[in-house]
């Protein structure tokens, strides 16, 4: 045998294979499979009592349905999402139809895999119920996670409790708040930019015919854009109404109460079939926005034997719908880095956030240029229903994004 290849064989038998994941959202649940299917053993640590995940609808595109049908989930997918056929954009004041994307076929024919809506919970459930096929696979729940340390050989997380665990890597999979991120690059809290979600999710039925849908619909508006499209089979309608604002109060926590009466407001200069829309739900949840400027480096990914995923290495803001689909996209690469037995931990991490950091630095800019263009007024505004109209779905379709990673 050759000295190199000894020598990779002695890196190979001082690990354990063991991976420690804060975290227990869309992000650290896959993070979770992936490595587990990576034939490593795995530990999450959630700080919530009990998983129970918020009330609220996501779009997943063609090349994160691609990832999670590579986790063996396309049968559970295709029996509690929804696969909308067209996404269609509208003026918000007019009501005017300015441009669609037809998904469904296409978005087969194209990248692989359709587009697809689903209730958060469901995903996040599936997820769950893939873990505990694992016998590989610890969940801790209550387990808050408050440091951790590295040795040349291991890293050793401490949690509230008291608990210590040591393992190869450890992967803050803990969020936009994320207290990994915190003791990895110490760089601040998140941002605000001032925009406010409010969200809610209804049964179809219990909406008037004229408002129920099975299409993703976006409505731009200066300073206002509501997204709707259905989930649970598209027996739900998911609505997602974006305006400028603050909240008083805790931003750490998710989400708050919302005053229906101030979106109302919010929208009263909007169009007949918008206002009725809004007026027909009567419960909203209400987020501040956060996120981070792109990011700059590898560095910013993973240090040591420490890695980020999800929000806690890339919070981005909603306007590209490809949060949680990053979260699953760094899940599918970290298992790939971490299955690669040539390498040191230290260098899998590197290889995972090498292969991460420019796709999601990409969409984070992105998402923040959508925000401008969705809320555009004046000029720009006129610029962009005149390019939606002439351009349509040339302008709407994102194929490095969808093709990738
Ligand atoms: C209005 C809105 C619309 C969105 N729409 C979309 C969309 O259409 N498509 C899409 O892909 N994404 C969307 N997103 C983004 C998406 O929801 C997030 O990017 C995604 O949920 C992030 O997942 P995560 O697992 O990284 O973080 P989180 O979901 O925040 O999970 C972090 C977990 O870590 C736990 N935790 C935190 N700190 C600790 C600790 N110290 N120790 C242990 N556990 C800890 C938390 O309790 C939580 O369970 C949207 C977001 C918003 C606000």
């Amino acid at each position: 045998m050759s000295a190199r290849r000894l020598g990779e064989a002695a890196k190979f038998l001082r690990m354990s294979k063991q991976v420690l994941i804060a975290g227990a959202g869309i992000g650290g649940l896959a993070g979770a499979l992936a490595c587990s299917r990576a034939g490593w053993k795995v530990r999450v640590f959630e700080r919530a009592a009990e998983l129970s995940e918020v009330g609220a609808g996501i779009q997943i595109g063609p090349n994160v349905v691609r990832v999670l049908r590579g986790f063996g989930l396309e049968a559970d997918l295709e029996r509690v999402a929804a696969f909308p056929g067209r996404l269609q954009v509208r003026n918000a004041l007019s009501g005017a139809e300015l441009g669609v994307l037809p998904l469904g076929e296409r978005s087969v024919r194209l990248y692989g895999a359709p587009y697809a809506t689903i209730h958060r919970a469901d995903l996040h459930r599936l997820l769950l119920e893939a873990l505990e096929q694992r016998s590989d696979v610890r969940l801790g729940l209550g387990s808050w996670v408050v440091n951790f340390r590295e040795t040349p050989h291991t890293v050793t997380l401490t949690t509230t409790e008291g608990l210590e665990v040591e393992a190869d890597v450890l992967v803050g999979a803990d969020g936009l708040w994320s207290r990994v991120r915190e003791l990895m690059l110490n760089d601040g809290a998140p941002r605000v930019p001032g925009h406010l979600a409010y969200r809610a999710m209804v049964p179809q039925a219990r909406l008037p015919e004229r408002l129920r849908s099975q299409q993703v619909t976006a409505w731009l508006g200066p300073r206002l854009h509501v997204v709707q499209y259905p989930v649970r089979r598209g027996e739900w309608l998911n609505v997602v109404a974006i305006v400028h604002g603050q909240v008083d109060g805790e931003l750490h926590s998710w989400d708050h109460d919302a005053n229906a009466a101030d979106l109302r407001k919010a929208m009263g200069h909007t169009c007949p079939p918008l206002q009725d829309l809004i007026a027909a739900i009567p419960e909203w949840r209400l987020w501040a926005l956060c996120d981070r400027p792109p990011m700059k480096g590898a560095w910013q990914q993973a240090q040591g034997r420490v890695a980020l995923l999800g929000d806690a290495a890339h919070p981005m803001r909603p306007y590209l719908a490809q949060g949680a689909g990053m979260a699953i996209e760094d899940a599918h690469e970290l298992g790939r880095s971490l299955a690669l037995d040539s390498l040191t931990a230290g260098e899998r991490l590197q290889h995972y956030a090498q292969n991460r950091w420019q796709r999601c630095a990409r969409v984070q800019a992105r998402s923040i240029r959508n925000g401008g263009i969705f809320h555009a007024d004046g000029l720009v505004r006129w610029g962009r229903d005149a390019t939606l109209k002439l351009l349509g779905e040339r302008v709407l379709d994102v194929p490095w994004l969808y093709a990738g990673p």
